[in-house]
């Protein structure tokens, strides 16, 4: 039964009517049960971090997702949809950090001041790991179950009940199989290194971890004086002085020119070495104004030139080996400033490497919270970054400083605190990815990627300068590396929980986070002493690395592995070559020898409408709850995915109030929902008047009394089919999106519903057959409409399908609609193309020649370029007639046009138009009118549509007389029962209108 919808397309009302309807019906999970005998197709979410809200980058992550899950659906595929969340890692620990008191802690005034954890000291000490990790737990289930609600209202259906979460216990365990793989095949070991490190939160940070932006730091040059002849200093420059006490070494490019240069001037003379191109900039900052050179020499000469460093250090701390304290060669050196680099291998990660080369030790005085230790005694204690100028004064009273000013540069801060970074040489674990490199490329190639270049460009380029992986996080909210130690060296890795078994302290079904874990010791098989876990914990990119198998709970469950494994499609942002894409590839290659994946689609972000980032910090976030309240969440979506080709950035637009006017914008896509919720209206109202039963007039009764029109509808209808399911094929969503919008508002609402508008107005019965055949067509169109819409906009594509009649429980239990060839007429389309195009052709010459649409034309002429060309035209000679407004149309050779009228050209031939203006026009088009404001009094009195009427009419003798000889086609149109023609018109409702300057008086009454 086809019901009527409402009156106003009124999205987030509808969609919340919707999804509470999904409740109560089950519609999810009968919809999955119903493809569970399909083939399985294994979809991996990728886990976006709990943060509690989505972004707009979100939406557009999951919109694209839900539309593939329900597409593959309603292909008959078992699609696996478990949502993933990342739910480990320092942004929850920060936050937690924040929220928690520390008891007792007093303010230096005495008071107190207990809000928020400063220190790892503080937890450890005072709060307890415990309750510092369970508030993490707790903190983690909140954001995630707030996020999920909010992926609910996008309409995304995933099995929500059932997410994977990086925090549970059998996932963490196949994080620690995949190490366990890494360990045996010797992938995984620990090393000294230099990493990049937040002092305030104490631990090691990936390049990805780390944000930049300009800090103002001091810039200084400083003298190094030779050991054979202190009066002859190296210059080195750099913005670091906290460094300096642990400088080892010098570093000069070995094919650089450098110089041993005389600087005089007003405040005297001294002599220095530099690079030889850099002398006058070095004079300039020097304070001098003379420069002479007295000796020349290549970098590769100075190796081994022995210099006094600015701080003696205490030689218990600081190794010596031949190359201390000396000049080294070192590539990376660059043509400025001085030339000479400060080389302090405990802080730079080149320094570090160059330190190697010439087995020179780092020396790193600095503890995990950034402050000096009792290596450094002049300083214990103090901030580094702090120490600056304080280091910078002891130059100057010491005769090493050579100039010192303020630099503006580009610096790394953490990402979650916003703390300066520093470089410190620690103990890390890092697993070598550069050992299966090769398999990491191979893998790529096997493997799809859309677009191709994400893969063949992108991903081969970064996993082509892949380094090795630091996985270790000196933190407590993440998975605990699962390694023991013991004092003799002898190691373990465990692998699954029940290894864990033969130590003591493990409780049967214990939470293997920290503190916990941390009490588990085993005996070493070695020296019978105690093994004890390393403190660390893991990179959260490792958690979310080994998703492809830790979702389904592999090794511990063999089953669902072999069921599903390995993935068949996942979906992220381009942000992700270095991130998900990355560190699965690199997980799954350690653990089973190929990608966990077959196929990586990439798409982009969702900009602000200047291209920038959106960002709290730049205040331009637009949350994706804002649209669907003022669109609705289908606008939302069908906006994300048509604005640009999946893999190109958008710049969020909100409507098309702009100037010049926009074509994007949810607002945009609202109007192109709201178009077809007009034709579902009027379909919907007139076939439920008539008790249409689509079932009773299958399409073999129907197609003997399809016309012309309703024949290029369905080949419309076909096409539109196809061009969306090329779109979602080659994942181009745009495509697909685009065709479904212009379908819509081209073919459907502005063409198809126009041209039989009058044939569903019919009543006399013998052209019933005749109507059933547009209201079949129309039926059709709407309903093979809301079937392609399901994936993208699921509500509005619901509410359509129950209100025509569905027969599904949900419209998503459908199977996509396959084109159907043999509705496809290309000869149909040509003729109506052209009959489109005649319209608009009449349409402008008419405004040129001031004549009005409602008034016919008396005739015109059309003469195509061959018989051919007129053939296709007359095909739909009726179309012309009522779409033209025409009376006659005459079908001629070019020869034959009439001479004294200028022809106008259109894409197949000329046209002549007739604008001669009959009595028996000038009847009709007063007539038509008339009919006008009739219609429109209805329209204003709120009459439904099948409400008779009587009226009453005053005008000039003349024009009642017109009307007169129209009066039964009048009647029938605005379903009067009578039309009187009297001076003072009575009604419900009486207006006079202005009709091309004479006053026309209406009366309207209700029967
Ligand atoms: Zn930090
Ligand atoms: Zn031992």
């Amino acid at each position: 039964m086809i019901k009527q919808v409402r009156a106003n397309y009124d999205a987030p009302t509808i969609e919340k009517e919707i999804q509470k309807a999904w409740i109560e019906n089950d519609a999810y999970l009968k919809t999955k049960a119903l493809r569970e005998s399909g083939e399985r197709f294994y979809f991996l979410d990728g886990p976006p971090y709990t943060t509690g809200h989505i972004h707009m980058g979100t939406a557009l992550n999951k919109t694209i997702k839900d539309i593939f899950i329900r597409y593959w659906r309603m292909n008959g595929y078992n699609v696996r949809d478990q949502p993933g969340f990342d739910m480990h890692g320092l942004p929850i620990e920060v936050q937690v950090e924040k929220m928690v008191n520390v008891p007792g802690r007093v303010s230096k005034d005495g008071k107190p001041d207990e809000l928020g954890i400063r220190s790892k000291k503080e937890i450890e000490d005072i709060v307890g790991i415990d309750n510092f990790v369970n508030t993490c737990m707790n903190r983690a289930l909140e954001l995630h179950a707030s996020m999920t609600e909010e992926f609910k209202e996008l309409g995304v259906w995933m099995d929500w009940d059932h997410p994977y979460q990086t925090i549970r216990k059998d996932y963490m365990e196949s994080a620690w199989w995949t190490l366990q793989r890494a360990y045996e095949r010797d992938l995984l070991n620990p090393s000294s290194r230099v990493v990049t490190w937040c002092p305030r939160c104490e631990t090691a940070l990936a390049e990805a971890e780390i944000e930049y932006w300009d800090e103002t730091d001091p810039s200084v040059m400083v003298r190094f004086p030779l050991v054979d002849d202190p009066s002859v200093s190296l210059l080195i420059w750099t913005t670091t002085p906290w460094t300096l006490p642990s400088n080892m070494m010098v570093a000069a490019h070995p094919d650089f020119d450098y110089a041993k240069i005389r600087f005089s001037g007003e405040k005297g003379e001294e002599v220095a070495i530099c690079m030889e191109c850099q002398a006058e900039y070095v004079m300039k900052k020097g304070g001098y104004e003379k420069f002479e050179i007295l000796e020349r020499f290549k970098g590769k000469d100075m190796v081994g030139i022995a210099y006094r460093p600015p701080y003696d250090i205490d030689p218990k701390y600081l190794k010596r080996s031949e190359y201390v304290f000396k000049v080294v060669n070192a590539d990376y050196v660059e043509k400025d400033n001085t030339g000479l680099v400060h080389t302090a291998p405990g802080f730079g990660p080149d320094d570090y490497e160059t330190g190697k080369r010439y087995g020179v030790e780092p020396f790193c005085p600095v503890g995990e919270a950034g402050r000096y230790t009792e290596e450094f005694p002049l300083m214990e204690g103090r901030k580094v970054k702090t120490a600056n100028d304080d280091i910078v004064k002891y130059l100057k009273e010491n005769g090493f400083l050579f100039n010192t000013e303020k630099i503006k540069h580009r610096y790394g801060h953490c990402w979650r605190c916003k703390t300066p970074i520093i470089y410190r040489n620690t103990k890390q674990w890092f697993i070598n990815v550069p050992k299966v490199k090769d398999t990491m490329l191979q893998e790529i190639d096997r493997a799809k990627w859309v677009p191709d270049w994400a893969g063949s460009t992108r991903e081969k380029n970064w996993v082509d300068g892949a380094r090795d992986w630091c996985i270790s996080r000196q933190r407590y909210w993440g998975i605990p590396i699962p390694v023991w130690e013991c004092k003799c060296g002898e190691r373990k890795v465990v692998g699954q929980i029940s290894e864990l078994k033969d130590g003591d302290g493990y409780t049967e079904g214990m939470d293997i986070h920290r503190p916990w874990i941390d009490k588990v010791t085993f005996k070493c098989p070695k020296c019978g002493g105690t093994m004890t876990r390393i403190p660390d914990i893991l990179d959260v990119w490792f958690d979310s690395g080994v998703a492809a198998w830790a979702s389904l709970e592999y090794p511990a469950k063999k089953e669902e592995f072999e069921k599903w494994w390995p993935c068949d499609f996942i979906v992220e942002a381009h942000d992700q070559t270095r991130g998900w894409f990355y560190s699965q590839l690199g997980a799954g290659v350690i653990s089973f020898d190929r990608a966990p994946y077959d196929e990586v689609m990439m798409h982009a972000w969702m900009l602000d409408p200047k291209g920038q980032k959106m960002s709290k910090s730049l205040g331009n976030v637009v949350v994706p709850k804002e649209v669907i309240s003022e669109f609705g969440a289908d606008a939302l979506r069908l906006y994300s995915v048509r604005a640009n080709a999946p893999w190109d950035d958008t710049c969020f637009q909100w409507d098309m109030k702009k100037n010049p006017p926009l074509k994007e914008g949810p607002k945009n896509a609202w109007k192109v929902l709201n178009t077809y919720w007009n034709v579902v209206k009027f379909a919907s109202m007139y076939m439920e008047i008539d008790g249409f039963d689509p079932e009773k007039h299958p399409i073999a009764d129907m197609e003997r009394y399809f016309r012309g029109e309703d024949r290029w509808m369905f080949s419309r209808t076909e096409k539109m089919k196809k061009a969306v399911t090329e779109g979602l094929e080659s994942r181009e969503l745009h495509k697909a999106a685009r065709a479904l919008e212009d379908y819509i508002m081209e073919d459907l609402s502005k063409w198809y519903v126009k041209l039989i508008r009058d044939r569903s107005w019919s009543e006399d019965e013998a052209s019933q057959n005749d109507k059933l055949a547009s209201y079949y067509t129309l039926y059709y169109a709407i309903m093979q409409t809301a079937v392609a819409l399901a994936p993208f906009t699921p509500h509005l594509s619901e509410e359509v399908y129950q209100h025509m009649g569905g027969k599904k429980l949900t419209v998503h239990m459908e199977d996509w609609p396959v084109c159907n060839d043999a509705f496809i007429r290309d000869d149909i389309e040509h003729g109506m193309s052209l009959i489109q195009e005649l319209v608009e052709t009449i349409a402008t010459e008419r405004a040129k020649m001031g004549s009005k649409l409602r008034w016919p034309l008396k005739q015109i002429f059309v003469c195509g370029k061959d018989s051919g060309s007129n053939d296709a035209v007359r095909m739909f000679d009726d179309v012309l007639k009522q779409q033209g407004n025409v009376k006659e149309i005459v079908y001629t050779t070019s020869d034959r046009l009439p001479r004294d009228k200028e022809p106008t050209s259109y894409s197949d031939g000329q046209i002549v138009i007739d604008f001669d203006v009959t009595p028996e026009i000038e009847a009709e088009g007063y007539a038509r009118e008339l009919i006008r404001r009739i219609q429109q009094m209805r329209k204003d009195m709120k009459l439904n549509v099948e409400q008779f009427i009587t009226i009453d009419v005053s005008a000039e003798e003349y024009l009642t007389k017109l009307f007169g000889t129209w009066k039964d086609f009048i009647a029938g149109e605005v379903r009067a029962k009578s039309i009187a023609f009297t001076d003072s018109p009575k009604g419900d409702e009486v207006k006079t209108w202005d009709v091309t300057g004479k006053d026309i008086t209406i009366g309207i009454t209700k029967l």
